[in-house]
């Protein structure tokens, strides 16, 4: 059944991902979008609605505008249509960490027969998103690309962008890192949501993916910690970071009236 591996994967009682159904495209466009997905390691998952849902690879690397430059992209479960534009915190299990709305749009397939291409490992496509846009394709590997893991069997992609008016050399990650959603980073979106809890759950501690997570939960303490009030007790600050914050915006002693 459509989204039964989505489904199995997760609880819902604790996610806050939605649950989702099937949902059959009317006469409109596909639309598409690019989730920046800080877990165990970042990546960024593209997803590209057909037959009423999500069609999904993770990329580790993100896409790239650069035609010379093949991005591993690993077909994974599909995902519901109501996933497309989910930003928020997954405290813990199945992709513990947080998902930012990267970028979204619509896409056309290249040729009509969607199925086929799939099939036969091939899908060439247009995206009209904020940050992806123009010709690209998707080819399977099989497996031979260098970057795959082994036994990924036939789940490894590649992510292609074709040469036109909208390739070059940019680096579109770090030019766009941001949210086209709440038009924030990875800081903003855990600050909204409760970062208390990342002191316990954090989902990864050690490496690189460990580093840019303290980085971000400081980030984020400071910004709730700008945001409570001078005088509000209810927050309490959650590092010496969020502490070093509060009290910088300390207001002096208010002047006396004069006589
Ligand atoms: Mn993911």
């Amino acid at each position: 059944m459509p989204l039964d591996d989505y489904k199995k994967k997760r609880d819902f009682t604790t996610s806050p991902e939605p649950e989702g159904t099937v949902v059959e495209r009317r006469d409109r466009p596909r639309y598409f979008c690019v989730q920046k997905h800080l877990a165990s390691h970042l990546h960024y998952d593209l997803r590209l609605e057909h037959d009423g849902v999500l069609l999904s690879w993770a990329v580790p690397k993100g896409p790239s505008l650069d035609p010379k430059t093949r991005r591993l992209a690993m077909h994974v479960e599909d995902h519901p249509v109501a996933y497309g534009d989910f930003e928020g915190v997954i405290p813990e299990g199945y992709g513990a960490g947080i998902v930012m709305l990267w970028d979204q749009g619509t896409w056309t397939p290249e040729s009509p027969d969607v199925d086929a291409a799939l099939k036969k490992g091939d899908l060439k496509f247009t995206l009209d998103g904020y940050k992806l846009k123009g010709s690209w394709v998707l080819v399977r590997t099989s497996g031979r690309f260098a970057g795959a893991r082994s036994g990924s069997g036939d789940r490894s992609w590649l992510l292609i962008k074709h040469r036109d008016e909208w390739s070059g050399d940019l680096d579109i990650t770090e030019f766009a890192p941001l949210s086209v959603k709440s038009e924030g980073g990875f800081e903003d979106i855990l600050a909204a949501d409760e970062p208390a809890i990342w002191h316990t759950h954090r989902p990864a501690k050690g490496g690189d993916t460990g580093a840019l997570f303290a980085e971000i939960i400081d980030k984020a303490a400071r910004l709730k910690a700008a945001r409570s009030a001078p005088g509000a007790t209810a927050a309490a600050p959650v590092s010496r970071a969020a502490k070093a914050a509060q009290g910088s915006k300390k207001k002096s002693a208010p002047s006396r009236k004069r006589r």
